[in-house]
Protein backbone atom coordinates (compact mmCIF):
# COMPACT_ATOMS: atom_id res chain seq x y z
CA UNK A 1 0.00 0.00 0.00
CA UNK A 2 0.98 3.50 -0.88
CA UNK A 3 -0.52 6.41 1.67
CA UNK A 4 -0.58 9.88 1.23
CA UNK A 5 2.34 9.96 4.07
CA UNK A 6 4.21 7.93 6.25
CA UNK A 7 6.06 9.01 9.33
CA UNK A 8 9.84 9.65 9.56
CA UNK A 9 11.42 7.01 12.13
CA UNK A 10 15.00 7.15 13.16
CA UNK A 11 16.77 4.41 13.91
CA UNK A 12 15.12 2.84 17.28
CA UNK A 13 18.49 2.59 19.06
CA UNK A 14 18.69 6.45 19.05
CA UNK A 15 15.69 6.87 20.22
CA UNK A 16 15.72 4.25 23.11
CA UNK A 17 19.02 6.11 24.00
CA UNK A 18 17.01 9.18 24.81
CA UNK A 19 14.00 6.86 26.87
CA UNK A 20 16.95 5.02 29.34
CA UNK A 21 18.04 8.53 30.46
CA UNK A 22 14.22 9.19 31.11
CA UNK A 23 13.77 5.99 32.89
CA UNK A 24 17.45 7.55 34.83
CA UNK A 25 15.62 10.68 36.00
CA UNK A 26 11.87 9.20 36.57
CA UNK A 27 11.35 12.96 35.57
CA UNK A 28 8.79 12.04 32.34
CA UNK A 29 7.23 15.52 31.95
CA UNK A 30 6.82 19.23 32.98
CA UNK A 31 9.50 21.27 31.32
CA UNK A 32 11.94 18.36 31.59
CA UNK A 33 15.89 18.18 30.37
CA UNK A 34 14.32 16.82 27.04
CA UNK A 35 11.88 19.39 26.97
CA UNK A 36 14.62 22.18 27.06
CA UNK A 37 16.87 20.57 25.22
CA UNK A 38 15.12 20.10 22.10
CA UNK A 39 13.26 23.90 22.40
CA UNK A 40 17.24 25.11 22.47
CA UNK A 41 18.20 22.73 19.59
CA UNK A 42 14.98 24.03 17.64
CA UNK A 43 16.18 27.52 18.05
CA UNK A 44 20.06 27.20 17.01
CA UNK A 45 18.33 25.08 13.48
CA UNK A 46 15.63 27.97 13.02
CA UNK A 47 18.00 30.85 14.28
CA UNK A 48 15.06 32.04 16.20
CA UNK A 49 15.39 33.93 19.76
CA UNK A 50 12.17 32.26 21.39
CA UNK A 51 10.11 29.57 21.26
CA UNK A 52 7.89 27.36 23.33
CA UNK A 53 6.94 23.80 22.72
CA UNK A 54 3.50 22.93 23.16
CA UNK A 55 1.03 19.86 23.45
CA UNK A 56 0.08 19.73 19.44
CA UNK A 57 -0.69 22.38 16.68
CA UNK A 58 -4.29 22.95 17.56
CA UNK A 59 -3.80 23.94 21.27
CA UNK A 60 -1.13 26.51 19.72
CA UNK A 61 -3.22 28.32 17.77
CA UNK A 62 -5.71 28.42 20.52
CA UNK A 63 -3.04 29.73 23.01
CA UNK A 64 -2.44 32.41 20.41
CA UNK A 65 -6.00 33.85 20.36
CA UNK A 66 -6.03 33.59 23.99
CA UNK A 67 -2.36 35.56 25.07
CA UNK A 68 -3.55 38.26 22.38
CA UNK A 69 -6.45 38.50 24.25
CA UNK A 70 -8.41 38.62 20.71
CA UNK A 71 -12.55 38.97 20.93
CA UNK A 72 -14.91 39.26 18.15
CA UNK A 73 -14.17 38.38 14.69
CA UNK A 74 -11.00 37.15 12.73
CA UNK A 75 -10.11 37.65 8.95
CA UNK A 76 -9.26 33.68 8.27
CA UNK A 77 -8.73 31.38 5.33
CA UNK A 78 -11.43 28.72 4.06
CA UNK A 79 -8.79 26.84 2.50
CA UNK A 80 -6.23 25.22 5.36
CA UNK A 81 -6.84 22.02 8.23
CA UNK A 82 -9.64 22.27 9.94
CA UNK A 83 -7.76 23.03 13.40
CA UNK A 84 -6.82 26.74 11.93
CA UNK A 85 -10.99 26.91 12.33
CA UNK A 86 -12.18 25.31 14.93
CA UNK A 87 -9.26 27.08 17.17
CA UNK A 88 -11.36 30.23 16.52
CA UNK A 89 -14.21 29.05 17.14
CA UNK A 90 -13.00 27.10 20.36
CA UNK A 91 -11.75 30.41 21.92
CA UNK A 92 -15.38 31.86 21.67
CA UNK A 93 -14.61 34.05 18.30
CA UNK A 94 -15.96 33.97 14.66
CA UNK A 95 -14.71 32.83 11.50
CA UNK A 96 -14.62 35.62 8.97
CA UNK A 97 -13.76 33.66 5.51
CA UNK A 98 -11.58 35.95 3.15
CA UNK A 99 -11.05 34.12 -0.13
CA UNK A 100 -8.22 32.62 -1.65
CA UNK A 101 -5.45 33.35 -4.34
CA UNK A 102 -6.38 30.99 -6.92
CA UNK A 103 -2.41 30.68 -7.88
CA UNK A 104 -0.89 30.66 -4.13
CA UNK A 105 -3.81 29.15 -2.46
CA UNK A 106 -2.94 31.49 0.62
CA UNK A 107 -5.58 34.30 1.70
CA UNK A 108 -5.96 37.10 -1.10
CA UNK A 109 -4.36 40.19 0.92
CA UNK A 110 -6.30 42.42 -1.67
CA UNK A 111 -9.91 41.22 -0.74
CA UNK A 112 -9.30 41.51 3.28
CA UNK A 113 -9.78 45.38 3.50
CA UNK A 114 -13.84 44.46 2.60
CA UNK A 115 -14.13 41.62 4.92
CA UNK A 116 -13.04 44.26 7.65
CA UNK A 117 -15.42 45.56 10.33
CA UNK A 118 -15.76 47.46 14.09
CA UNK A 119 -15.62 43.50 15.31
CA UNK A 120 -12.45 42.23 13.24
CA UNK A 121 -9.40 42.28 15.89
CA UNK A 122 -7.16 39.61 14.14
CA UNK A 123 -5.91 38.25 10.88
CA UNK A 124 -5.47 34.15 11.42
CA UNK A 125 -4.05 33.22 7.96
CA UNK A 126 -2.54 29.59 6.87
CA UNK A 127 1.02 29.28 4.94
CA UNK A 128 -0.60 26.41 2.80
CA UNK A 129 1.62 23.66 2.08
CA UNK A 130 4.14 25.60 3.03
CA UNK A 131 4.19 28.15 0.78
CA UNK A 132 4.56 31.43 2.20
CA UNK A 133 1.21 33.92 2.17
CA UNK A 134 1.75 37.59 1.26
CA UNK A 135 3.33 38.71 4.89
CA UNK A 136 3.78 42.39 3.59
CA UNK A 137 0.38 42.92 2.26
CA UNK A 138 -1.62 41.40 5.02
CA UNK A 139 0.90 43.27 7.57
CA UNK A 140 0.30 46.77 5.76
CA UNK A 141 -3.75 45.66 6.16
CA UNK A 142 -3.26 44.62 10.10
CA UNK A 143 -0.66 47.60 10.72
CA UNK A 144 -3.55 49.83 9.02
CA UNK A 145 -6.59 48.90 11.09
CA UNK A 146 -4.32 48.47 13.97
CA UNK A 147 -4.93 43.88 13.95
CA UNK A 148 -2.90 41.22 15.24
CA UNK A 149 -1.77 39.00 12.87
CA UNK A 150 -1.29 34.94 13.91
CA UNK A 151 0.17 32.33 10.98
CA UNK A 152 -0.73 28.53 11.15
CA UNK A 153 2.43 27.86 9.77
CA UNK A 154 1.71 23.85 10.89
CA UNK A 155 3.60 23.01 7.10
CA UNK A 156 6.51 25.03 7.43
CA UNK A 157 9.27 23.46 9.39
CA UNK A 158 12.38 24.29 7.32
CA UNK A 159 10.91 27.19 4.80
CA UNK A 160 12.88 30.84 4.86
CA UNK A 161 10.94 33.81 3.65
CA UNK A 162 13.49 36.49 3.04
CA UNK A 163 16.32 33.99 4.23
CA UNK A 164 14.43 34.26 7.82
CA UNK A 165 12.91 31.42 9.50
CA UNK A 166 8.92 31.96 8.23
CA UNK A 167 8.03 31.00 11.75
CA UNK A 168 9.48 35.14 12.87
CA UNK A 169 6.58 36.66 10.95
CA UNK A 170 3.05 37.88 12.53
CA UNK A 171 2.49 38.63 15.95
CA UNK A 172 2.72 35.20 16.73
CA UNK A 173 3.07 31.71 14.66
CA UNK A 174 2.66 28.36 15.32
CA UNK A 175 3.76 25.26 13.51
CA UNK A 176 2.77 21.46 14.55
CA UNK A 177 4.80 18.48 14.94
CA UNK A 178 2.74 16.34 14.40
CA UNK A 179 3.50 12.86 12.99
CA UNK A 180 2.50 13.73 9.49
CA UNK A 181 4.58 16.50 9.75
CA UNK A 182 7.82 16.84 8.00
CA UNK A 183 9.41 17.19 11.14
CA UNK A 184 7.54 15.55 14.06
CA UNK A 185 7.70 14.49 17.65
CA UNK A 186 4.76 12.21 17.25
CA UNK A 187 2.54 14.79 18.92
CA UNK A 188 3.55 18.02 19.38
CA UNK A 189 3.88 21.91 17.91
CA UNK A 190 5.20 25.52 18.71
CA UNK A 191 4.50 28.55 19.29
CA UNK A 192 7.01 31.50 18.15
CA UNK A 193 6.98 35.02 18.95
CA UNK A 194 9.37 38.05 19.16
CA UNK A 195 7.95 39.30 21.89
CA UNK A 196 9.28 38.33 25.57
CA UNK A 197 6.14 39.77 26.99
CA UNK A 198 4.13 38.00 24.83
CA UNK A 199 6.17 34.49 25.52
CA UNK A 200 6.12 34.80 29.19
CA UNK A 201 2.22 35.00 28.77
CA UNK A 202 2.36 32.36 26.72
CA UNK A 203 4.57 30.23 28.91
CA UNK A 204 2.22 30.87 31.78
CA UNK A 205 -0.93 30.18 29.61
CA UNK A 206 0.87 26.66 28.91
CA UNK A 207 1.51 25.70 32.15
CA UNK A 208 -2.03 26.30 33.87
CA UNK A 209 -1.33 29.74 34.63
CA UNK A 210 0.90 28.82 37.69
CA UNK A 211 2.91 31.68 38.69
CA UNK A 212 4.87 29.07 41.17
CA UNK A 213 3.48 26.58 42.94
CA UNK A 214 0.72 28.10 44.40
CA UNK A 215 0.47 30.83 43.09
CA UNK A 216 -1.85 31.49 39.68
CA UNK A 217 -1.21 34.86 37.66
CA UNK A 218 -4.74 34.20 34.89
CA UNK A 219 -6.41 31.52 33.22
CA UNK A 220 -4.52 28.59 31.76
CA UNK A 221 -4.31 25.21 30.31
CA UNK A 222 -2.01 22.05 29.82
CA UNK A 223 -0.29 23.32 26.63
CA UNK A 224 3.20 20.78 28.00
CA UNK A 225 4.52 18.13 26.39
CA UNK A 226 6.41 14.88 27.78
CA UNK A 227 9.95 13.83 27.66
CA UNK A 228 9.21 11.60 25.37
CA UNK A 229 7.71 12.95 22.92
CA UNK A 230 10.87 15.51 23.00
CA UNK A 231 12.80 12.35 22.76
CA UNK A 232 11.43 11.52 19.09
CA UNK A 233 12.20 15.51 18.08
CA UNK A 234 15.96 15.25 19.19
CA UNK A 235 16.48 12.05 17.16
CA UNK A 236 14.81 13.72 14.28
CA UNK A 237 15.98 16.80 13.75
CA UNK A 238 19.78 15.76 13.22
CA UNK A 239 17.54 14.23 10.22
CA UNK A 240 16.04 17.39 8.82
CA UNK A 241 18.16 18.45 6.07
CA UNK A 242 18.21 15.20 4.73
CA UNK A 243 14.22 15.16 5.30
CA UNK A 244 14.14 17.88 2.97
CA UNK A 245 16.49 17.14 0.59
CA UNK A 246 14.89 13.31 -0.26
CA UNK A 247 11.53 15.53 -0.31
CA UNK A 248 13.09 17.97 -2.93
CA UNK A 249 14.16 14.96 -5.23
CA UNK A 250 11.11 13.10 -5.26
CA UNK A 251 9.13 16.39 -5.94
CA UNK A 252 11.23 16.81 -8.81
CA UNK A 253 10.69 13.64 -10.03
CA UNK A 254 7.07 13.71 -9.94
CA UNK A 255 7.56 17.23 -11.92
CA UNK A 256 9.09 15.06 -14.45
CA UNK A 257 6.96 12.17 -14.61
CA UNK A 258 4.05 14.27 -14.45
CA UNK A 259 4.45 16.61 -17.36
CA UNK A 260 1.76 14.86 -19.70
CA UNK A 261 -0.85 15.23 -17.26
CA UNK A 262 -3.06 18.14 -17.49
CA UNK A 263 -3.03 19.82 -14.23
CA UNK A 264 -1.77 23.15 -12.28
CA UNK A 265 0.26 23.34 -9.60
CA UNK A 266 0.57 26.56 -6.71
CA UNK A 267 2.33 29.23 -7.93
CA UNK A 268 5.96 29.38 -4.93
CA UNK A 269 6.42 33.18 -3.19
CA UNK A 270 9.60 34.11 -4.70
CA UNK A 271 11.09 35.40 -1.65
CA UNK A 272 10.66 31.85 -0.20
CA UNK A 273 13.23 29.12 0.45
CA UNK A 274 10.61 25.83 0.03
CA UNK A 275 10.98 22.31 2.44
CA UNK A 276 8.42 20.44 -0.39
CA UNK A 277 5.69 19.60 2.55
CA UNK A 278 3.57 18.53 0.11
CA UNK A 279 2.85 17.30 -3.58
CA UNK A 280 -0.21 19.08 -4.25
CA UNK A 281 -2.03 18.86 -8.33
CA UNK A 282 -4.88 20.63 -8.89
CA UNK A 283 -7.11 19.25 -11.79
CA UNK A 284 -9.57 20.66 -14.17
CA UNK A 285 -12.12 19.17 -13.24
CA UNK A 286 -14.16 16.73 -9.96
CA UNK A 287 -14.48 14.29 -12.17
CA UNK A 288 -11.67 13.69 -13.64
CA UNK A 289 -10.18 13.83 -10.01
CA UNK A 290 -12.26 11.15 -8.75
CA UNK A 291 -11.35 9.25 -11.62
CA UNK A 292 -7.85 9.68 -10.71
CA UNK A 293 -8.27 8.66 -7.28
CA UNK A 294 -10.43 5.46 -7.88
CA UNK A 295 -7.86 4.19 -10.63
CA UNK A 296 -5.27 4.85 -7.43
CA UNK A 297 -6.95 3.44 -4.93
CA UNK A 298 -7.88 0.08 -7.41
CA UNK A 299 -3.43 -0.16 -7.56
CA UNK A 300 -3.31 0.64 -3.34
CA UNK A 301 -2.39 4.08 -3.78
CA UNK A 302 -4.05 6.67 -1.48
CA UNK A 303 -3.51 10.25 -2.11
CA UNK A 304 -5.54 12.81 -0.30
CA UNK A 305 -8.22 15.18 -1.07
CA UNK A 306 -6.23 17.92 0.94
CA UNK A 307 -7.95 20.58 2.01
CA UNK A 308 -11.76 19.31 1.40
CA UNK A 309 -14.33 20.23 1.91
CA UNK A 310 -13.54 24.14 2.06
CA UNK A 311 -13.82 25.17 5.92
CA UNK A 312 -16.90 27.62 4.77
CA UNK A 313 -19.13 24.85 4.68
CA UNK A 314 -18.36 23.39 8.54
CA UNK A 315 -21.74 23.05 10.28
CA UNK A 316 -20.62 25.23 13.21
CA UNK A 317 -19.79 28.42 11.14
CA UNK A 318 -21.54 30.96 8.73
CA UNK A 319 -21.89 30.25 5.53
CA UNK A 320 -19.89 32.63 3.45
CA UNK A 321 -19.29 32.70 -0.50
CA UNK A 322 -15.61 32.03 -1.13
CA UNK A 323 -15.83 30.24 -4.74
CA UNK A 324 -12.29 30.23 -5.23
CA UNK A 325 -11.67 28.13 -2.27
CA UNK A 326 -15.19 25.94 -2.79
CA UNK A 327 -13.34 25.47 -6.71
CA UNK A 328 -9.97 25.11 -5.41
CA UNK A 329 -11.43 22.46 -2.52
CA UNK A 330 -13.21 20.35 -5.18
CA UNK A 331 -10.14 19.81 -7.42
CA UNK A 332 -6.98 19.41 -5.53
CA UNK A 333 -5.17 16.29 -4.90
CA UNK A 334 -1.92 15.72 -2.62
CA UNK A 335 -0.14 12.80 -3.57
CA UNK A 336 2.00 10.72 -1.85
CA UNK A 337 4.84 11.89 -0.40
CA UNK A 338 7.45 10.76 2.11
CA UNK A 339 11.00 10.00 3.40
CA UNK A 340 10.72 6.42 1.78
CA UNK A 341 8.64 6.38 -1.14
CA UNK A 342 10.85 5.42 -4.21
CA UNK A 343 11.39 6.64 -7.64
CA UNK A 344 9.70 3.36 -8.62
CA UNK A 345 6.62 4.23 -7.18
CA UNK A 346 6.39 7.22 -8.42
CA UNK A 347 7.06 6.21 -11.81
CA UNK A 348 3.94 3.92 -11.00
CA UNK A 349 1.88 6.54 -9.98
CA UNK A 350 2.83 8.70 -12.76
CA UNK A 351 1.50 5.63 -15.48
CA UNK A 352 -1.67 5.24 -13.74
CA UNK A 353 -2.56 8.96 -14.32
CA UNK A 354 -1.26 8.96 -18.15
CA UNK A 355 -3.50 5.68 -18.74
CA UNK A 356 -6.58 7.46 -17.05
CA UNK A 357 -6.31 11.08 -18.82
CA UNK A 358 -5.78 9.17 -21.80
CA UNK A 359 -8.85 6.92 -21.80
C1 LIG B 1 -1.75 19.59 11.18
C2 LIG B 1 -2.33 20.94 11.14
C3 LIG B 1 -2.82 21.58 12.29
C4 LIG B 1 -2.98 20.88 13.60
O1 LIG B 1 -1.84 20.40 14.17
P1 LIG B 1 -1.93 19.26 15.28
O2 LIG B 1 -0.53 19.20 15.81
O3 LIG B 1 -2.34 17.99 14.60
O4 LIG B 1 -2.90 19.69 16.32
C5 LIG B 1 -3.24 22.90 12.19
N1 LIG B 1 -3.23 23.55 11.02
C6 LIG B 1 -2.81 22.97 9.88
C7 LIG B 1 -2.80 23.77 8.62
C8 LIG B 1 -2.37 21.64 9.90
O5 LIG B 1 -1.99 21.05 8.75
Amino acid sequence: MIPVTKPFLPPKEEYDYYVNGIWKRQWLTNNGPLVNELELKLKEYLDLKHLLYVTNGTIAIQLAIKALNIKGEIITTPFSYVATTSSIVWEGCEPVFVDINKDTLNIDPDKIEDAITPRTSAILATHVFGNPCEIDAIQNMANKYGLKVIYDAAHCFGVLYKNRSIFEFGDICTTSFHATKLFHTIEGGAIFTKDADLLRILAMQRNFGHAGPENFEGLGINGKNSEFHAAMGLVNLPYINDIIKRRMDLCNHYDSRLKGIHKARPTLNSDCLYNYAYYPILLNSEEVLNQFIEKLNAHWIYPRRYFYPSLNTLPYVKRQAVPIADDIAKRILCLPLYHDLSFEEIDMIARILLRVQNN
